[in-house]
């Protein structure tokens, strides 16, 4: 039986003992379905990413607390997490510490906060907070609506139904490589282009990424330390190899193969891009040279 029921929790990353903390408070909250499969697991894409990879056994649930209204367990999240400091704490995974963070557009804490900031609880039509709610969406669920969100859940999910039988890529693993590939790097370079995540989640997330190593303890700037020698031969070498085997991966080049309808030539996106499509020598030929 369903039941609803928000909730704070803590979960670990047995690999590396990382933590993520976060809070359920939407209408379909209850905490028995955390952290099992086709339940929930969690807001966060990092998070997601690293259980498609490694399944959920990689992670651990450390704490659970109960509330009585979804307010409450936000409220008690956000103190937490600036507690911990956990948007630069290296033993968190959590990128934010609900500073300046809104709560799910449409929850009452949402709503109570928009009437006491702004007098209306419609903020959709206050311009200034327009930016501030796709950079929430962006940061919870990586694109700017969140309808946009469901929309491709929903994509993906028939697509998998379609191909594989089966709604979730984890529920069978012999397809599980072939479908994170194609699911991430769509979802991926559709938030990476949008110049609203460069400048916000972006940042900080490869801030964060590279505070860890030695070059930013010595105090060096995240340029400089991806031109040090040791960032080269080390965490910068370790990414182009990982690179260099996503590409070479015969699953994520089915998947992002693209043939071209001027020619017929089809291979890597990255070329298609530069020499085909609407750059393609034989769409200028048939439309009389260019
Ligand atoms: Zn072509």
């Amino acid at each position: 039986m369903a039941i609803y029921q928000p909730y704070f929790y803590i979960i670990q990353d047995l690999e590396n003992l990382k933590y993520y903390a976060g809070c359920k408070y939407s209408k379909d909250a209850d905490p028995a379905t955390l952290l099992i499969e086709n339940g929930y697991l969690t807001s966060s894409t990092t998070i997601h990413q690293i259980i498609s990879q490694y399944g959920i056994s990689r992670f651990s649930i450390r704490k659970i607390r109960v509330f009585n209204t979804g307010d409450e367990a936000f409220e008690y999240e956000t103190r937490f997490l600036q507690k911990v400091n956990a948007r630069i704490n290296p033993r968190f995974y959590n990128a934010h510490c609900n500073n300046g963070v809104l709560p799910s557009y449409g929850s009452s804490k949402y709503k109570s906060l928009m009437i006491q900031k702004y007098g209306s609880d419609n903020p959709a039509k206050v311009e200034s907070i327009q930016e501030k709610i796709k950079q929430t969406n962006l940061a919870r669920y990586g694109v700017n609506h969140p309808l946009a969100s469901g929309e491709i859940q929903d994509k993906i999910r028939n697509t998998m139904i379609e191909k594989y039988g089966v709604s979730h890529a984890w529920q069978k693993p012999e397809v599980r490589a072939k479908i994170d590939v194609k699911q991430r790097n769509k979802s991926i370079s559709k938030t990476k282009s949008d110049p609203v995540w460069k400048e916000t989640v972006g940042k900080e997330a490869i801030e964060k990424q590279l505070r860890s190593t030695d070059q930013v303890k010595k105090g060096l700037t995240v340029s400089e330390t991806k031109s040090s020698i040791e960032w080269k031969e080390g965490a910068g070498k370790a990414a182009r190899n990982k690179m260099k085997e996503t590409l070479n991966d015969p699953a994520y080049r089915a998947a992002t193969e693209k043939t071209c309808p001027h020619c017929g030539w089809s291979g890597y996106r990255s070329t298609y891009n530069r020499w085909h499509g609407n750059n393609c020598r034989q769409k200028n030929i048939d439309s009389g040279g260019a």
